[in-house]
């Protein structure tokens, strides 16, 4: 993975740090491209150094590009320890406080361990060209299995349903599931991560059906909201709320807008409505190779969007008991304006 290590040692660079150990695996995969189960990383100026053990040897030597690959035989913690000196940071949010402790009772003298957690992931928010591709290939199979799902109708078959055969069309055409596909009809669409369940879906519901595709690694995520037949005025009238904070927010999608101000143009317009209560997450997260990354979008996100970065759009209403709404996009922020991934269509479509 080339640059990135670079791109990583300027990070420290600027945060005073003197080296970096990486232990989490999402993150040593963007570093270095290695897919195993057990590495870390240490870098920092002149040093790039990818360790594992022996399990991994040859996965490692096809699969890192730009870092020196170790097969650690003895002591891990020893190993890494010899590699670290000055400020070391690491990354409070993944490594365990007992590993810690063991580290720290080897490293040498005047070495100081500093939490430096989320440093790895603001390099992860800016996507690189082929990091874009795979996630807008990812989406194109999202996006069709949508199509294929709508025309096989959802009245009479049951959640679960329908969210196993979209899962089974994913993976028939070369992705994985990005996460548990929802699909969440009639009252339980108000649970904004219902779990498919066995109800059958009656006329006239609203169904939300949330899912992503992964592809290399890279994730999808979008939900659209459908009606089998029609759901009557109350959710088309919350259905056009929704859809229309969903138009003004992606209007608001663009480098430098801060993920506040984003969300805020939502909100407003879904509070203007009396839904306020109702709208109860934030309006968008960053996409990568995780599902939810930085940067946020939301009312106390102080993230301001860059270039290359890809986050969702996503809006919702959802009355307890009775029905939800959300529409969810998946974009490409720019200068001035955002790139939509998502070509399917927002008007609310009735469905068998
Ligand atoms: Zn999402
Ligand atoms: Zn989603």
């Amino acid at each position: 993975m080339r640059g990135r290590g670079e791109r990583l040692e300027t990070l420290l660079g600027e945060r005073g740090l003197d080296r970096m150990l990486v232990t989490d695996l999402v993150n040593i995969r963007y570093l270095t491209g290695f897919t195993g189960t057990n590495g870390a990383c240490v870098c920092g100026p002149g040093i790039r150094v990818f360790l594992t053990d022996f399990r991994y040897t040859e996965r490692a030597a096809t699969e890192v590009e730009g870092w020196e690959a170790i097969t650690v035989e003895g002591d891990w913690l020893a190993s890494i320890a010899e590699r670290l000196e000055g400020k070391v940071g690491f990354e409070d949010d993944h490594l365990a406080v007992r590993s810690l402790e063991k580290l720290k009772e080897k490293l040498g003298e005047g070495v100081e361990a500093v939490p430096a957690g989320g440093t790895v992931e603001r390099l992860r928010r800016v996507k690189d060209a082929e990091e874009l591709a795979a996630i807008e290939a990812a989406s194109r199979i999202a996006d069709e299995v949508w199509e294929w799902s709508v025309e096989r109708g959802f009245a009479g078959r049951t959640e679960r349903d329908v969210a196993r055969a979209a899962e089974a069309r994913i993976r028939e055409l070369g992705g994985d599931p990005s996460f548990p596909a929802i699909v969440a009809a009639g009252p339980n669409g108000a649970l904004p991560h219902a779990e498919p369940g066995e109800r059958t879906i009656g006329n006239g519901e609203l169904i939300v059906f949330d899912m992503g595709a992964q592809l290399d690694g890279y994730c999808s995520d979008g939900t659209r909201t459908y009606a089998t037949g029609d759901p009557g005025a109350e959710a088309r009238e919350v259905y056009g709320v929704v859809l229309e904070a969903q138009l003004a927010s992606l209007e608001a999608v663009k480098a430098g807008a801060s993920g506040e101000d984003v969300d805020a143009v939502a909100r407003k317009v879904i509070d203007a409505a009396g839904h306020g209560k109702h709208f109860g997450h934030g309006l968008g997260h960053g996409v990568g190779l995780e599902v939810h990354e930085a940067p946020r979008l939301s009312p106390r996100a102080d993230d301001v969007l860059e270039p290359g970065e890809v986050v969702t759009v996503e809006p919702g209403i959802y009355l307890p008991g009775v029905f939800g709404v959300r529409i969810e996009d998946f974009v490409v922020v720019e200068e001035g304006a955002c790139r939509n991934l998502s070509t399917l269509p927002k008007e609310l479509t009735l469905v068998d």
